[in-house]
């Protein structure tokens, strides 16, 4: 047995990571300073957007975008089951209504013609906003989604915090990256360690949209403008003098420290080479599983592969036999509808025959960039002497 664990995913830290944040350790700033408005200068340009907004995490970024967008006691959302809870419940820190739709058994995202039927069921304008996941890596066709959206006059979330660096083939052959505002309204990523840029904490919210750029920078500290030219209160009233700022909303301190955006710009020099090693580790296990019956792997174009989820009958006996060779595999994800917050909305067992099936079978299995050659090799072998028993 190997006698090193070897989790479904972790961050890697290198001596340079290290000395960028001792520097900023070193200097005036902990928070608030320039290294904020480099990390969103470097991430948009990686991704392609206009403008990027760093956040405290990826859940602070979901709430933002859904109080920019006016999500409020009337809305109504469209979403997958198939994510973490976190896509949700930023309808639900705004008072909206959370509406699943099943996914597509084939990519395991958000099936466009189940949310059409949605939409179809109901008045136009009874729905405000979609909000796809990138799940596992692979970017929504969001060139669809937007075209249905505009039918139905809904706004787009894209939750990309699985996707950074994917991509999908748009209807001109382009690709198209995730997050790159061309589609979505806004788009969220994560910096949590298991994600593919780590920050300890962190979240960015990316978008093209210049007034919903400047509405996320007010609501992310307080609410609050120090800006004369923007200020609403008049000279003659309480706005003079070097001191005066003006809060015009209710927002929060959902800020990233300047310690943790000098990690991400450190760790966002590396995403191109370790996008490139997810995508090896992928094909050595497509290669590997190629010829089993029992396990169905998922490979798509344009995959950030933050997952390498398996489907496979016998998961609960392959979860427990890898956890006793020191491999450590999750599920992702228990289905949002099936937790007890949802279901006392009325949502149950049986509405999303898809995203349960999935849920019956899939495995997240080790995915990393800094997995070694040696490792997957254990994991294949671990696998594949389970499914030959
Ligand atoms: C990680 C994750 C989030 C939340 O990000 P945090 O930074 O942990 O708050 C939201 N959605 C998805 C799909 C995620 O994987």
């Amino acid at each position: 047995m190997n006698s090193k664990a070897i989790p479904y995913g972790r961050q890697t830290i290198t001596e340079g990571d290290i000395e960028a944040v001792v520097s900023i350790l070193r200097s005036d700033f902990l928070t608030q300073g320039p290294s904020i408005a480099a990390f969103e200068e470097k991430f948009a340009n990686y991704i392609g957007s206009k403008y990027a907004v760093a956040l405290a995490n990826g859940t602070a970024a979901l709430h933002l975008c859904a109080m920019a967008l006016n999500v409020n006691e009337k809305s109504r959302v469209i979403t997958t089951s198939i994510t973490f809870a976190a896509s949700a419940n930023c309808v639900r820190y705004c008072g909206g209504e959370v509406f699943f739709a099943d996914i597509d058994p084939e990519t395991f995202l958000l099936d466009i013609n189940k949310v059409r039927a949605l939409l179809e069921k109901h008045p136009k304008g009874y729905f405000q906003g979609i909000l796809p996941v990138d799940f596992a890596g692979n970017t929504v066709n969001l060139e669809a989604f937007r075209k249905l959206a505009d039918e139905f006059g809904c706004w787009i979330i894209e939750d990309a915090c699985h996707a950074p660096g994917g991509y999908f083939i748009d209807s001109n052959n382009k690709k198209q990256k995730c997050g790159n505002g061309n589609f979505a309204d806004l788009a969220i990523f994560s910096f949590h360690p298991v994600k593919h840029i780590a920050t300890g904490e962190g979240g960015m919210i990316t978008t093209n949209n210049k007034a919903l750029y400047e509405k996320l920078l007010l609501l992310r500290t307080h609410g609050i403008t120090k800006d004369p030219g923007k200020y609403k209160n008049s000279t003659d009233e309480v706005a003079q003098g070097g001191w005066y700022y003006e809060m015009q909303e209710l927002g929060y301190n959902y800020r990233l420290t300047d310690i943790q955006a000098a990690l991400g710009i450190s760790q966002l020099e590396r995403a191109d080479e370790n996008l490139e090693r997810r995508r090896t580790i992928a094909r050595k296990y497509d290669a590997a599983f190629k010829n089993s019956d029992i396990i169905k792997p998922i490979s798509f174009e344009g995959n950030a592969y933050h997952l390498y989820v398996i489907q496979i009958k016998s998961r609960l006996a392959l979860y427990d036999h890898l956890r006793a060779n020191n491999i450590f595999p999750q599920v992702h994800y228990v289905p949002a509808h099936l937790m007890p917050y949802y279901k006392q909305f009325g949502h149950k067992k049986g509405d999303l025959p898809n995203a349960e099936a999935y849920y019956e079978k899939c495995l997240s299995i080790p995915m990393y960039h800094s997995l070694t050659d040696e490792d997957q090799e254990y994991v294949i072998s671990t696998i594949l002497n389970f499914i030959k028993k």
